[in-house]
């Protein structure tokens, strides 16, 4: 007898897709066979026409400008999200200074409040003495460690030295490396420039941000990461070229090397950038159409193993909508609620990409690369994760209607086919007919292990 059976609707893996019914006994599914009896279930969900998806996993946002763990996995619970992979760190001069009281804060705050289970990436700044805090990390189930090489040499950024040394600490623990790959020196160059030049536009900005600074530092991480022998992931690839940057290290064989790409690298470029002013600022910048092309094909080819929302919930007030400077306003982009709907219509309708390749991408390599081995795919054992998703449903973006604290998208107006209807997360409804039926506090903490080493997992 199954608590539940999702009936009649298309399965879909990241390797293929079959009309089948799924079975869910407590927080499991137990079955997924062509015909299941509906007398043997307790509630019957009708999928006839639809797709039954994986769960959906965002790796990448930062739950913590105008949204906490509540409203951003309320906000992402609407697109059909059922995981997220978020950073724990703190914004710039936040008075909390030691990274390890932040995560278990970060930590309690999420267990009794978030409506989706997470798991945790760590930003580590040049001044968190990154060497001392990887073991306590660690004890705490998070194995992902991001630095930055940009953002200004007495803030965020990383030295080559720096980095190489965490790296090297990094590879001896097993961990996974994140890099957020544009040259800061080069940048705070080109911006000092502009500036002094009073050229402080949006096309300016993103002139202060060219390409071959996002090559150049994407080439120098994985450098530095084949010396120390650490796996590393290059987060938000936004050009041809870094894609291809990333599959030339991979023939060479050595550590993993990861791409992840974004919503906004995918369905925008510079002119929307330009066009939508200040709110749309995000480093690395918007690029161009040859860009966007090249992404679409690491999607197909995989190039790219994830794409991710890198939301961030800012408002139209922290963006300082108006400001004259481009370089004086915030970074960081809202967008989680319509992350998977945009990627869908975009990539499925608009370029005929395999629903199966955007399962890959949102669910079994983010499973996969995160150590998450209960979630991403739809087979006997995993955690009763599904998305139910009508890939035939049109509906226009409106900020008005976003659950989350953000009040403005960069695809306001837009028309977008495909949303999710109903999502289950270890076997409790989520989402039902459009609608979080919650509840706040469902969601649990997913301390994960060092990657490779499933016998002390945990999830
Ligand atoms: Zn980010």
């Amino acid at each position: 007898v199954y608590d539940w059976l999702i009936k009649g609707g298309t399965v879909v893996s990241g390797s293929g897709s079959r009309i089948a019914d799924v079975g869910i006994v407590a927080d499991r599914i137990v079955e997924v066979a062509p015909s299941l009896s509906r007398g043997d279930a307790t509630s019957v969900v009708d999928a006839g026409g639809r797709l039954v998806l994986p769960g959906l996993i965002d790796s990448h946002n930062h739950p913590y400008y105008y949204d906490d763990l509540e409203s951003f996995s309320y906000a992402a619970a609407h697109g059909g999200v059922t995981t997220l992979m978020s950073f724990a760190g703190r914004p710039l001069n936040s008075p909390v200074t030691d990274v390890i009281d932040m995560v278990d804060e970060f930590i309690r705050d999420g267990e009794q409040r978030s409506y989706l289970d997470f798991g945790l990436h760590v930003i580590l700044t040049p001044a968190d003495d990154p060497l001392d805090v990887l073991a306590p990390l660690l004890d705490r189930g998070v194995t992902s460690f991001k630095i930055f090489f940009a953002f200004h040499r007495q803030k965020r950024m990383f030295a080559d030295d720096m980095a190489l040394g965490l790296m090297q600490a990094i590879a001896r623990v097993g961990g996974l490396c994140m890099v957020h790959c544009e040259n800061g020196l080069a940048i705070e160059l080109l911006e000092d420039q502009m500036r002094s030049a009073g050229r402080v536009s949006v096309s300016d900005y993103v002139a202060s941000r060219p390409p071959q600074l996002e090559g150049e530092a994407v080439y120098r991480a994985l450098s530095l990461a084949e010396v120390a022998g650490c796996d590393c992931y290059v987060v938000h690839v936004s050009t041809a070229e870094s894609v291809d940057i990333v599959r030339q290290f991979r023939q060479r064989g050595g550590p993993a090397r990861y791409a992840e790409t974004c919503p906004h690298y995918l369905l925008l470029e510079d002119h929307d950038q330009i066009r939508i002013g200040g709110r749309a600022k995000i480093s690395p910048p918007m690029r161009t159409a040859t860009d966007r092309d090249g992404l679409w094909q690491g999607v197909l080819d995989d190039g790219i193993d994830i794409v991710a929302s890198d939301c961030s919930g800012q408002t139209c007030v922290a963006k300082h909508h108006g400001e004259p400077n481009i370089f004086d306003v915030a970074s960081g982009i809202p967008g989680v609620e319509q992350f998977f709907p945009l990627i869908f219509n975009e990539g499925v309708h608009r370029r005929s990409v395999p629903v199966e390749m955007l399962v890959k991408r949102v669910c079994e390599r983010p499973a996969e690369i995160f150590d998450l081995p209960r979630k991403g795919r739809i087979a006997v054992g995993m955690d009763a994760d599904v998305a139910i998703f009508d890939p035939a449903q049109e509906w226009t973006v409106r900020a008005a209607d976003q659950h989350g604290n953000s009040d403005y998208s960069l695809y306001e107006g837009s028309r977008v086919r495909g949303r999710a209807l109903w999502t289950m997360q270890r076997g409790r409804v989520v989402l039902d007919d459009g609608a979080v039926v919650g509840p706040a506090g469902g969601g649990r903490y997913i301390p994960r292990s060092v990657r490779g080493d499933a016998s002390t997992s945990s999830n």
